[in-house]
């Protein structure tokens, strides 16, 4: 329904030296304007990227649940806004994995985000043993409920783009591996029918959903054909921009 949401995870990756590549994704973004390009660098590069880029979006990869204080190292979601960013991921696996983030934190986080004016994105994924298990919908769209906040609703009217889910299997990140076209066609639809229910059907259908793991240039029109594929999470093959342009032109 939407124009296709490509969205490039840097992680713990990049130096000044990356923001080339940042110009020349962005470069050749504003030639293919039917697809939305957004990259999320290191809270270190939020600002300088904003400033050298004119049409992709810049978010961040985390943010507090707190607005100020005392939390040495911590980031608040007020100040990746106050750097130039315009979304912020929010409950990726790493973050869930590395630092404990619990379904109750990413609402939080969630919430703080909401209430500076980001837009979300907000990853959701099951295991290995969850997917072997037979239980991946079951765990992914519980999951989902447990990291949205009732304030996402209120939103939704003055901007329709609050919101973005991202679906990665963690199996499936950094690993070359992926799920079939029919495994993820499945999940999406299970996560559309989470948030039409969620959110009624004319909001919870213009969510985006996007798939993240392992996305290349050559899976990426595979993977996009997918049921209620809205775009990609990208990690890896960001931090090219030849191999993220190929994604993009996929899309
Ligand atoms: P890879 O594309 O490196 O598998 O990472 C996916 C991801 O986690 C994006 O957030």
């Amino acid at each position: 329904a939407e124009r296709p949401y490509i969205v490039g995870n840097w992680k713990m990756n990049g130096t000044r030296a990356m923001l080339s590549e940042a110009r020349a994704i962005d470069r050749a973004s504003q030639r293919l304007m039917k697809v939305e390009v957004a990259l999320a660098p290191p809270f270190t590069l939020i600002h300088a990227t904003h400033k050298e880029v004119e049409q992709i979006g810049v978010g961040a990869q985390d943010c507090h649940a707190g607005e100020e204080g005392a939390h040495t190292g911590d980031i608040s979601a007020g100040m990746v806004l106050d750097a130039g960013a315009k979304f912020v991921i929010l409950g990726h696996s790493e973050r869930r994995q590395d630092h404990g983030e619990s379904n109750d934190i990413v609402r939080q986080k969630v919430e703080a985000a909401l209430a500076v004016g980001l837009r979300i994105i907000l990853c959701c994924g099951e295991s290995a043993a969850t997917r072997d298990a037979g239980t991946a919908e079951d765990f992914v769209t519980a999951q989902l409920r447990a990291s949205l906040p009732q304030s996402v609703a209120s939103h939704f009217e003055a901007s329709p783009e609050t919101l973005t889910v991202a679906y990665e299997p963690i199996w499936a990140i950094g690993t070359g591996r992926t799920p079939t076209v029919a495994d993820v066609s499945a999940m999406h639809r299970a996560i559309r029918a989470t948030l039409v229910d969620l959110y009624g059907a004319e909001h919870g259908a213009n969510v985006r959903i996007l798939y993240g793991g392992s996305v290349k240039p050559d899976n990426a029109t595979e993977l996009l054909s997918a049921d209620e594929v809205g775009g990609a999470l990208v990690g890896g093959a960001s931090l090219s921009a030849e191999n993220f342009l190929g994604i993009v032109m996929a899309a």
